[in-house]
C-alpha cells in the first residue's frame, strides 16, 4: 500500500517513493538547541516526526533516523547579530556552555523516554562536526556564493537564482522592504556561515579556520551533518514550520552551493503548539516541559494521545482541560484494552482501514477515531480487538501493553490480623469471637468474607 506524504517544497502531497529501494529510508530531523530545556511546543514537533518513522517501518521500511543537536552558533536573532544562544544560556545558569549542552541533551533524552519516542539511530553534535562544516564553507567559497565582512562569511542569498522557493519567499519584495539594519550584508536574507570571536573577547567554543578564529553559523550545521551521515540527497527532511522561510530555505541554499541538490526530497514540517493564540516559545510565553507535567500528576503519554488527536499539520491549542480530556479518554482506552482476553488475530478489515489512515499523510485524528469504532464493536470477539490494538500501537506508541491499573490500597495489617483471629475462633467454634472480630473489622471500614481458601478483605 503507498504512503502519501505532504510535501512543503512542492506544495502538495505526493508518494512516497524511496530514493533508493536498497538502503534505509534517510531521515533528518531538526533537533534542540540545548541552551534551555524542550517545551512541550518543542516535543509535538519530535512527536510527529515519531510517527513519521513509526509510519514508515509499519510499512516495512528500514529508516535511518539523524538528529541534530546543536550545541553552537544559533543566534539570538535570526538577523545574525546578538548572542549566540549557548553562551546566553551559559551566563544564564552560571555554567560553561559545554556543561548546559550536556544538562539540556541529558534532559532531552529523558523527555523522548517519556513520550515513547523512540532514539534516534544518530544523534550528532554541531561541535563533534566543526571540521564538516568547514568543508562545506570552502565548498561554497570555491563557487564565490559568499563574502567577508568584519564579523563573518556570509552567504551571498542574491547568487542563487531560487532562494527561497521552499517559503515562496518573495525575495525581491524583502530586499526591498527590508526594515532590519543589514549591517554589512549585502542582502537582508544573507545569512552567517562562520562567525569571528570579537577581537577582545576569549569566547568558550570557538575553533580556527581558514577565515580566522570563530564558530559556524547554524544552518551550515545541518546541512553539513545531514550530507555526511544520508548523502547529498536524501529522502525525508522535517522540523517545525518556523524553520520553512529560514533555517530550511538556508540549508537548501547551502546544499545547492555545495552539492548540486535541494537536500532531500520530502521537506515536512509539524505545525504548532499554541497557548492563549500564541506560540509557546523558549523565550516568551508559558514555558511548559514534561516535568511539569508530571509535576502536576499527568501521564506524558496523554500529551502523546492528545497530539495525535489533531493532524500536524494543524496548530493545536494546548489547555490543562484539553489535557484532563485526552487522560480521561486514553485511561478509558487503558481499561478496556486490560479487560480483554489475551491471544486473538489482527482483525484484517481494521488493520486496512488503519494503515489507509496512516499512509494518507499520517491522518492520527482518523487512526484514533477507528480505535473507537474498534472499542465499541460488541460483535469481534475481545482477543482479537486487543491483538489488533496491538499492531495499531506500532504506529500510536500507547505503550497499551505496559500499562495495568493502580493496585488496590493494601489492607491495613491490623484487619487483615483481626480476620485471622476470626478465622481462628471459627476453627475452634468459639462463634462470640469470631462475631466480635467481624464486628471490629467492619467497625474499621472493611468487610471480611469467606472463601474456600481462607477469607478476603474487601472495603466497605
Ligand atoms: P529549537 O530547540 O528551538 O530549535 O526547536 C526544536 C523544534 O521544535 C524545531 O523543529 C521547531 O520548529 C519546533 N518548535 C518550536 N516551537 C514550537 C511550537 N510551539 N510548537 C511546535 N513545534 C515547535
Ligand atoms: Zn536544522
Amino acid at each position: 500500500m503507498t504512503i502519501k506524504l505532504y510535501d512543503t517544497y512542492a506544495r502538495e502531497t505526493r508518494e512516497f517513493v524511496p530514493i533508493n529501494d536498497n538502503e534505509p529510508v534517510g531521515l533528518y530531523c531538526c533537533g534542540p538547541t540545548v541552551y534551555n530545556y524542550a517545551h512541550i511546543g518543542n516535543l509535538r514537533t519530535y512527536i510527529f516526526e515519531d510517527v513519521l518513522r513509526r509510519v514508515l517501518e509499519f510499512n516495512d521500511y528500514r529508516v535511518k533516523h539523524v538528529v541534530n543537536i546543536t550545541d553552537v552558533g544559533h543566534l539570538v536573532s535570526d538577523a545574525d547579530d546578538g548572542e549566540d544562544k549557548m553562551a546566553a544560556g551559559a551566563a544564564r545558569m552560571g555554567k560553561t556552555a559545554w556543561e548546559i549542552a550536556e544538562i539540556y541533551t541529558e534532559a532531552f533524552m529523558q523527555d523522548l523516554t517519556h513520550l515513547n519516542i523512540k532514539t534516534p539511530d544518530i544523534l550528532c553534535k554541531a561541535t563533534d562536526h566543526i571540521a564538516e562544516q568547514i568543508t562545506a564553507i570552502k565548498q561554497i567559497e570555491e563557487k564565490d556564493l559568499c563574502y567577508i565582512t568584519s564579523d563573518g562569511v556570509y552567504f551571498d542569498t542574491s547568487k542563487d537564482p531560487d532562494y527561497g522557493y521552499l517559503a515562496r519567499l518573495d525575495v525581491k519584495g524583502l530586499q526591498e522592504g527590508a526594515r532590519v539594519d543589514k549591517g554589512e550584508k549585502r542582502n537582508s536574507t544573507d545569512f552567517a556561515l562562520w562567525k569571528f570571536s570579537p577581537q577582545d573577547e576569549q569566547r568558550q567554543m570557538e575553533w580556527e579556520s581558514p577565515w580566522g578564529k570563530g564558530f559556524p553559523g547554524w544552518h551550515i550545521e545541518c546541512s553539513a551533518m545531514a550530507n555526511k551521515y544520508l548523502g547529498a540527497l536524501f529522502d525525508i527532511h522535517c522540523g517545525g514550520k518556523d524553520h520553512i522561510p529560514i533555517h530550511h530555505s538556508n540549508e537548501i541554499a547551502q546544499a545547492q552551493a555545495c552539492y548540486g541538490t535541494r537536500l532531500s526530497n520530502y521537506w515536512m514540517h509539524g505545525y504548532f503548539l499554541q497557548t492563549d493564540k500564541n506560540k509557546m516559545s523558549k523565550s516568551s510565553g508559558e514555558f511548559l516541559r514534561t516535568e511539569t507535567l508530571i509535576e502536576k500528576g499527568y501521564d506524558p503519554i496523554a500529551y502523546r494521545f492528545f497530539c495525535l488527536l489533531a493532524h500536524y499539520r494543524s496548530d493545536i491549542a494546548f489547555s490543562w482541560e484539553n489535557l484532563d480530556s485526552a487522560t480521561i479518554a486514553l485511561n478509558r482506552l487503558r481499561e478496556a484494552f486490560y479487560s480483554w482476553d489475551d491471544g486473538g488475530s489482527i482483525l484484517d478489515d481494521y488493520a486496512q482501514r488503519f494503515r489507509t489512515h496512516v499512509n494518507d499523510d499520517l491522518n492520527t485524528s482518523q487512526a484514533i477515531a477507528l480505535v473507537w469504532e474498534l472499542v465499541k464493536n460488541n460483535d469481534a470477539e475481545s482477543a482479537d480487538k486487543k491483538t489488533t490494538l496491538v499492531h495499531f500501537d506500532q504506529v500510536l506508541g500507547l505503550q497499551l501493553t505496559e500499562w495495568a491499573p493502580a493496585a488496590t490500597a493494601a489492607i491495613p495489617h491490623d484487619i487483615t490480623a483481626l480476620a485471622q483471629t476470626r478465622q481462628d475462633a471459627r476453627k475452634a467454634k468459639d462463634w462470640a469471637a469470631a462475631d466480635a472480630a467481624r464486628d471490629a473489622i467492619a467497625a474499621k471500614g472493611y468487610e471480611v468474607v469467606d472463601t474456600p481458601d481462607g477469607f478476603d478483605i474487601k472495603k466497605i
